[in-house]
């Protein structure tokens, strides 16, 4: 039994030796897209690119996007396309993207969709994107986002009612200060699920039409999910 596991679990490890490619992570505020990501990095090396913490890093370091920008995120909109196709277009260029990479929280409008799309088009050799939407009830949402706090050093995240640290407000890493996002509030969330709906919805009935796509109930183990998506994405690539 243990030699047939191995023989299955080699099996696997050669599957993952084909190029992963780029996989898009769809889903609401509070998914769990950024979590998938980081557990995908792990299986298959590539990198993650998260739109929003592209966004704050420019924020952060108050360059003229994170100017344009701070205000939008913090009302809960969605910046511009062309600010947003600009900041991944020049992401995409690193040369950690070649075997692939994980969109996570990109494409969020019909607008990027085809910005992408046509980009891959004309891109030689591209593989095609696979793409992943994760659903999860709006209450679990809600509770997720406002519940959601940050270490500012490691960026480990807690929740306060699922997942609290050992330390009320404190990493249990780290032991600094946890912090909440401006726009983890139940009214800021309200404004993303709006935009969730008015535009983003639309970009995964585009990809749900184009074939390559797979949808998870993002609900359940962390590990779980992790695993229905490795195993979509490895079917969807044959
Ligand atoms: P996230 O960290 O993915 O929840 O994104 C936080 C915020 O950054 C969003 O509510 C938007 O204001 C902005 N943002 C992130 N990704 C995009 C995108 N692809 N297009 C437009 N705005 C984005």
């Amino acid at each position: 039994m243990s030699a047939l596991m191995t023989e299955i679990e080699q099996g696997r490890e050669a599957d993952r030796k084909t190029l992963p490619g780029p996989i898009l992570l769809l889903g609401a505020p509070g998914v769990g897209k950024g979590t998938q990501a980081k557990e995908l990095v792990k299986i298959w090396g590539i990198p993650q690119i998260s739109t929003g913490d592209l966004l704050r890093a420019n924020v952060a370091q108050g360059t003229p996007l994170g100017l344009q920008a701070k205000e939008i995120i913090n009302r809960g909109e969605l910046v511009p396309d062309t600010l947003v196709n600009e900041m991944v277009a020049a992401r995409l260029f690193e040369p950690d993207t070649v075997r692939g990479y994980i969109l996570d929280g990109f494409p969020r409008t019909l607008g990027q969709a085809c910005w992408l799309d046509a980009r891959l088009a004309g891109q030689a050799g591209a593989l095609p994107v696979v793409a992943v939407s994760i659903q999860v009830n709006y209450n679990q949402l809600l509770r997720r986002i406002t519940g959601r706090r940050i270490c500012p050093v490691c960026q480990s995240i807690y929740n306060i009612y699922v997942n609290p640290p050992k330390r009320d407000g404190f990493c249990d890493i780290e032991g600094a200060a946890l912090i909440q996002r401006d726009d983890d509030t139940e009214e800021v969330f309200k404004e993303r699920m709006r935009a969730y709906a008015a535009l983003t919805a639309p970009v995964v009935e585009h990809y749900r039409d184009q074939g390559r796509f797979a949808e998870v109930d993002g609900d359940r183990p962390i590990a779980v999910i992790a695993a229905e998506i490795i195993a979509a994405v490895e079917r969807l690539r044959q």
